[in-house]
């Protein structure tokens, strides 16, 4: 490909020599780091416990090699060359569109100073035991001066990455999970949200009407609900040539490229929907996995965009799909094959009902459609603060708690419930957050627009036709790899900027009736 002519969309330029010698050492680097997804996957699977002390090491080596080979000096001069090419960085070719990204990787990796990068490492390392202890004990006290160390690195860590101008430090955080991503541009987004999201809740909670909750009471075989979680995510698409579902305590979707994806599910022995979203959540990370292009492994056209484009794959197959109608009608009849008699006496609504039960609560990762967004605003908000310097760590729990109260009507009674509830920030993770609900709001205008292409989509999944939604998204969201922007994907695949109004409309639609508000 690179010796030879580049297909371009306004003239055939050749690419520079040094491309094909980049794009060598950049795949080395991609593949050696991306072994470390097998073993991080066998970690939370198979590994006995004995094993931790030298995994984690083999890890940091893993991660340490990757980091010298993709900031070697080498791979900046053949960026460099390949950028003096202005034909070829004019010609709106994957290529080109593969430099500009490799040249912001580069920069943000060489940014960093190798002693920042050291004590980040360690520090994360250490705050995530003392974190779970904290956690535990639910004393926020024994957290502060982790939480402290870790609020100062990462003001460190922006002021080396650069604030862009007219933003703020959180902003640089951001941009190395979703680029292109800015507080104010979260803000602008999530503030009509968080004041429909108050309204509907409040509306639902008063509704005349409340879905029975029976179904995710009811105890069922895990053996079965393995079988049957395996059928769905298989009707749905995701490869088991290419892929395995296996279970783990916090479910994830991890694996080493697109013809090799781990992802794990989890049962609880009474509520199949828990073992069933989450199967089908990390289904829809699986198939943005499996549909990159397998010929682009371990370059930005072979990559997922964002974590904010993933999440939207994610939460399309969990939310749109799983939580509708149509899924339920095809998945009612299947559910006596699998369960026989237990499963008699719920009618299609029953079941429908109990996908969709909306209950405020403190915990996050437990949060149902409706009240999720709002775990994240709090968290997005404070972390902002913190990372401004403009709050201070060890006013977390009330500033955390004062929200609690005012967009979810909750009283936090401990911090294990309250602001130590989430692993992020103890990682060293600001500016992560966002993602989830970008994401969810990415989902919605992606199926908004997927429904406007394919009149009767959903009368398929009535009938367990999920093909052409799992190639849709395969030609308009997976196949690009990194070649968008987000921001520019979602323009592309929809025609218009981000916006809550699908979400919205969508929520809004399905639970209104369901509540009777
Ligand atoms: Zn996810």
């Amino acid at each position: 490909m690179t010796s030879a002519t580049l297909q371009s969309s306004t003239t055939s330029v050749k690419t520079p020599k040094a491309y094909q010698a980049l794009i060598e050492r950049v795949r080395d680097a991609h593949l050696l780091g991306a072994t470390g997804g097998i073993l991080s996957w066998d970690q939370e699977t198979m590994m006995p416990a004995g094993g931790v002390e030298l995994r984690s090491q083999q890890l940091a080596i893993l991660a340490r090699l990757q980091h010298q080979m993709s900031t070697d000096p080498k791979v900046g001069e053949f960026i460099s060359q390949c950028e003096a090419d202005r034909a070829f960085m004019a010609s709106d070719s994957v290529e080109s569109a593969n430099i500009v990204e490799l040249r912001r990787d580069f920069d943000q990796a060489t940014k960093l100073p190798e002693r920042l990068i050291s004590e980040f490492a360690e520090v994360s390392s250490k705050a995530q035991h003392e974190w779970a202890t904290a956690r535990k004990a639910s004393d926020f006290k024994m957290f502060l001066p982790w939480l402290e160390k870790l609020v100062a690195l990462n003001r460190e860590k922006a002021a080396c990455l650069g604030i862009p101008s007219g933003g703020e430090p959180w902003d640089a955080l951001a941009d190395t999970y979703e680029p292109g991503c800015t507080a104010a541009s979260v803000t602008k987004v999530f503030t009509p949200l968080r004041a429909r999201l108050v309204k509907l809740l409040g509306d639902l909670m008063g509704g005349s009407r409340r879905p029975s909750n029976r179904f995710n009471e009811l105890a069922l075989p895990i053996e079965a609900q393995a079988k049957f979680v395996r059928m769905v995510v298989e009707s749905i698409g995701f490869d088991f040539q290419r892929g395995r579902l296996d279970s783990s305590t916090h479910p994830f979707c991890g694996g080493s490229h697109c013809n090799d994806v781990r992802m794990t599910t989890r049962y609880s022995e009474t509520c199949l929907n828990d073992a069933l979203g989450s199967s089908m959540h990390e289904a829809g990370h699986g198939m943005y996995e499996q549909g990159l292009p397998s010929r682009a492994i371990g370059t930005p056209a072979g990559t997922a965009v964002s974590l904010g484009i993933h999440e939207s794959q994610s939460r399309l197959w969990e939310n749109q799909v799983g939580r509708g109608l149509p899924f339920w009608k095809w998945c009612t009849p299947k559910l006596e094959n699998f369960f026989g008699k237990s499963s008699d006496g719920f009618s299609l609504d029953e079941l429908y009902g109990a996908a969709n039960i909306v209950e405020p609560g403190f915990i996050r990762v437990d949060a149902d459609e409706a009240t999720y967004n709002m775990h994240v605003m709090v968290r997005f908000e404070i972390e902002r603060l913190l990372i401004a310097g403009s709050l201070a760590p060890k006013d977390l729990p009330g500033e955390w708690n004062r929200r609690y109260k005012e967009y979810l009507g909750l009283t936090v009674p401990d911090d294990r419930r309250g602001c130590l509830q989430d692993v992020h920030w103890s990682m060293g993770a600001f500016g992560y957050f966002p993602t989830y609900t970008l994401g969810t709001l990415y989902s919605a205008q992606f199926f908004d627009a997927a429904k406007k292409a394919m009149p009767g989509l959903e009368d398929g999944f009535a009938k367990g036709d999920f093909v052409p939604l799992r190639e849709w998204l395969n030609r308009e969201v997976h196949s690009h790899g990194r070649r968008f922007l987000p921001e520019e994907l979602c323009k592309r695949v929809t025609g218009s900027p981000l916006s809550s109004e699908h979400y919205l409309n969508y929520l809004e639609g399905k639970l209104r009736p369901l509540y009777n508000c």
